[in-house]
């Protein structure tokens, strides 16, 4: 049983589908007053009514976490609600498959802003609510495609997930000077609504090819989140912990068969 982080403020950004929401309910479920940041807002009604509906303190903002303006503005308006921000979550991420040879120079651009520069942005954002409390949490949620393995098609979102750890190791030395630690959650293929958009041909593959022999549930992430963002975990910094169901460990195909 970890420490209570009942009605700690907590911003997690994407949290209106997919992992976000599976983080967002983890730790509403531990009495933390959260809030979901995303664009659409629709989603972001429908998650908060769901999450609710399940006894949950959560509430939406809207924002573009690659905009300055918007990131800054919605954490401001986060820590005026809420008295402050205590753990940032940036969840965040798209993942448009685009081989090399095929991809426009502007979808690159797009996807480092939607899933590096936010990391930055949001971390940086939330600095003055860290320095202002005297403590912080920030879990990252990265990927296992580009820091131990390849995709064709994810040439760019590869290249985001690596910079978010390149860009940990700095922040967990510059952040503790606020008593602030941060930290990266691996995912490796999580049952999500981005992920189902891939469709069922690669959702049945990617099952057949991961030792437990099922896609992650987000819960799975949102307990690893959890964990860091945790008194507990208060001496872990700059790390990453790895939640793929064992995905990365066969050598080959056949390694699978054998088990
Ligand atoms: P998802 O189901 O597609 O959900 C993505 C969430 O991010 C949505 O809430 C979306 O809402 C939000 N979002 C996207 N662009 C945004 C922007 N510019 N500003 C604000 N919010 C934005 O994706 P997911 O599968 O849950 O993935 C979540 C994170 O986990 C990503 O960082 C992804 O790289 C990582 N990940 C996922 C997997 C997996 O298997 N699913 C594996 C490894 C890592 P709006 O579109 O309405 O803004």
């Amino acid at each position: 049983m970890l420490t209570s982080i009942k009605d700690k403020s907590v911003i997690v950004t994407g949290g209106s589908k997919g992992i976000g929401k599976g983080i967002a309910r983890v730790f509403a479920a531990q009495g933390a007053r959260v809030t979901i940041a995303s664009r659409g807002e629709e989603a972001l009604r429908a998650a908060c009514d769901e999450l609710g509906a399940a006894g949950g303190q959560v509430s939406w903002k809207t924002c573009d976490v690659g905009d300055w303006d918007s990131v800054r503005g919605m954490v401001e308006a986060v820590a005026a609600d809420n008295g402050g921000v205590d753990i940032l979550c940036a969840n965040a991420g798209a993942f448009p498959q685009t081989k090399i040879v095929d991809m426009d120079p502007a979808e690159w651009d797009q996807v480092m802003g939607t899933n590096l520069r936010s990391s930055f942005l949001c971390v940086k954002a939330c600095i003055p609510h860290f320095e202002k409390a005297g403590k912080g949490r920030v879990v990252l949620t990265s990927s296992i495609t580009g820091p131990v393995t390849g995709f064709p098609g994810w040439a760019h979102y590869g290249a985001s997930k690596s910079g978010q750890l390149g860009f940990l190791k700095t922040a967990a030395m510059e952040l503790s000077k606020y008593n602030t630690t941060i930290n990266a959650v691996m995912p490796g293929n999580i049952y999500t609504e981005g992920l189902q958009d891939l469709g069922q041909d690669y959702l049945d593959t990617m099952a057949a090819s991961i030792p437990l022999k099922r896609l992650g549930q987000v819960e799975d992430i949102g307990n690893a989140a959890l964990f860091f963002a945790s008194d507990e975990a208060g001496y872990i910094t700059g790390q990453t912990i790895i939640v793929d169901g064992g995905q990365i460990l066969p050598e080959s195909l056949e390694a699978i068969d054998e088990i």
